[in-house]
């Protein structure tokens, strides 16, 4: 085996299961889907006074993609609306903002929380608010008992709407679980610690008791692909994916001035089932791919490269390669660090199922970080792979040390990096900071790839492409001078 690919499995063993056994999980997993799926909808039918109904349960989030890490702790779901899931009971508009679409009411007589003066688009919200408020409230009652498991029992800590503490409604609802085992202070979890030697400064606590498990639950109303006409691009609307499942509509608002001043608000399209049942199709090796990225840019997670990126990436990857087509680990990793890389550097990425999205947010003053860090991730893996391929159990400890530096080593600096969206300040500050903070890291790395024969040059090859972005950004401030000097009305 390469010895790339067996850093990669080795990440994936050590850090990217779960620290449960598998029995625990399946157990947990139960007792929520029994309750998401079977459970409240029925409760919801006989609860007093609900004219709602739901028309389907979705699974969303990384549990159910089978790429979730560390612990199941962490279930989403999408509920369908029954009575907002039609063109009969909806209209559909463009909304202000590409991904985003104006949705009003038709019938409005349905919802007794509506007055006279609202209009369909703010008797559409009152809609989905009114059908969260009966979810908490059947929730409520169906957790009254804890719920009982074959390891274990899983008790209600608190459902609360999800969002800024000054904002009144947000559009997920969480209900948060606490999952206690029957065999309490026993090590009944069959997983051990990584067993490595080496000092892991962002090892997480092993004690899975009371462990507190958060269901995310989206409200959304259905439509099909049809409905969207002159709304989703092109594109989309040829997706014979999207044209079997429709799109979802959920409450997530555009939050642009404009439309909060005509008294509406454009709600955001959702592609998550389609999504869904792409990642659970991809090739087995992908989610480990993904999982092993997930894993590292967990503890990078400040510069905003978050899982929705490294997803798209991963599945332009896949779909790229075929459906058939079998990859190496090694080439997985490296050809989804590539299309992050390119992204740092165009600071786009089209959305896989809305290409007219760029889903690449991350703020000016994380740009050339997350650009050095791309580049170096992909240096130093093709590095390793191109190492001895011989079985050679010290390599790997090698490489892993060099893994676990990184992460060691950017963590360290992790409080510097979060106040860096502090405060206003101007592109040659964002840079410097950004740029020192890089060679900070790089001089504590320094001595362990020096260590290594072939990834000797890396520091000051990375040297080179912070000093080759001072003269880009001092060249292009020199530049703007000059032309104000000259066109000082421009
Ligand atoms: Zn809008």
């Amino acid at each position: 085996m390469a010895s790339l690919d067996r850093l990669v499995s080795w990440i994936h063993k050590e850090h990217c299961k779960f620290r449960l056994s598998d029995n625990v999980v399946k157990d947990i997993e139960d007792m929520v889907v029994n309750l998401v799926r079977v459970l409240l909808p029925e409760l919801l039918r006989h609860y007093p006074g609900c004219r709602y109904s739901v028309a389907e349960v979705i699974d969303a989030g990384s549990y159910f993609e089978q790429t979730k890490i560390e612990l199941p702790n962490e279930f989403d779901f999408m509920l369908v609306v029954e009575q907002l899931s039609s063109e009969e009971a909806i209209t559909v508009m463009k909304g202000c903002r590409e991904g985003y679409a104006r949705v009003g009411v038709i019938n409005p007589e349905l919802w007794d929380r509506a007055t006279a003066d609202d209009g369909p688009e703010r008797r559409f919200e009152l809609a989905l608010l009114q059908f969260n408020m009966y979810v908490r409230e059947t929730l409520k009652l169906a957790l009254t008992e804890p719920l009982t498991g074959r390891f274990g029992q899983l008790s209600m800590k608190d459902i609360t709407v999800r969002g800024k503490p000054y904002k009144a409604f947000s559009h997920v609802q969480t209900l948060t679980l606490i999952w206690n085992s029957f065999t309490p202070g026993k090590p009944g979890h069959s997983r051990k610690t990584p067993s490595t030697n080496m000092e892991v400064l962002y090892q997480r606590e092993n004690s899975q008791e009371g462990l507190e498990i958060c269901v995310d639950l989206m409200s959304c109303c259905y439509l099909p692909l049809s409905a969207f006409g002159n709304i989703l691009p092109e594109k989309s609307l040829e997706n014979q994916f999207l044209e079997k499942n429709g799109c979802h509509i959920v409450l997530k608002s555009c939050e642009s001035g404009g439309c909060k001043e005509n008294d509406r608000q454009c709600r955001l399209i959702s592609y998550t089932k389609t999504e869904q049942e792409c990642m659970k199709k991809i090739n087995v090796r992908w989610k480990v791919v993904y999982k092993v990225l997930k894993w590292m840019f967990h503890y990078t997670g400040v510069l905003e490269v978050d899982t929705y990126k490294v997803k798209t990436a991963v599945l332009y990857c896949s779909s790229n390669s075929g459906p058939d087509s079998v990859i190496s680990l090694d080439d997985g990793l490296l050809k989804v660090l590539e299309v992050l890389r390119n992204s740092a550097y165009s600071q786009k990425l089209p959305g896989y199922f809305n290409s007219s999205l760029n889903i690449w947010t991350v703020s000016p003053c994380y740009q050339y970080l997350v650009k050095y860090e791309m580049i170096f991730l992909l240096k130093v893996f093709n590095q390793i792979r191109s190492m001895a391929t011989e079985d050679d159990h010290a390599g790997l400890r090698q490489n892993i040390k060099i893994v676990n530096l990184w992460l060691n080593r950017f963590c360290s600096h992790t409080a510097e990096i979060s106040q860096m969206t502090r405060g206003r300040s101007s592109r040659l500050q964002a840079f410097n900071w950004q740029g020192n903070v890089f060679l900070e890291i790089m001089k504590g790395m320094e001595p362990a790839l020096k260590s290594h024969n072939s990834l000797a040059w890396i520091p000051f090859q990375m040297k080179c492409y912070v000093l080759l972005d001072v003269f880009k950004v001092l060249s292009s401030i020199f530049f703007e001078k000059i032309a104000n000097l000259w066109h000082p009305r421009l």
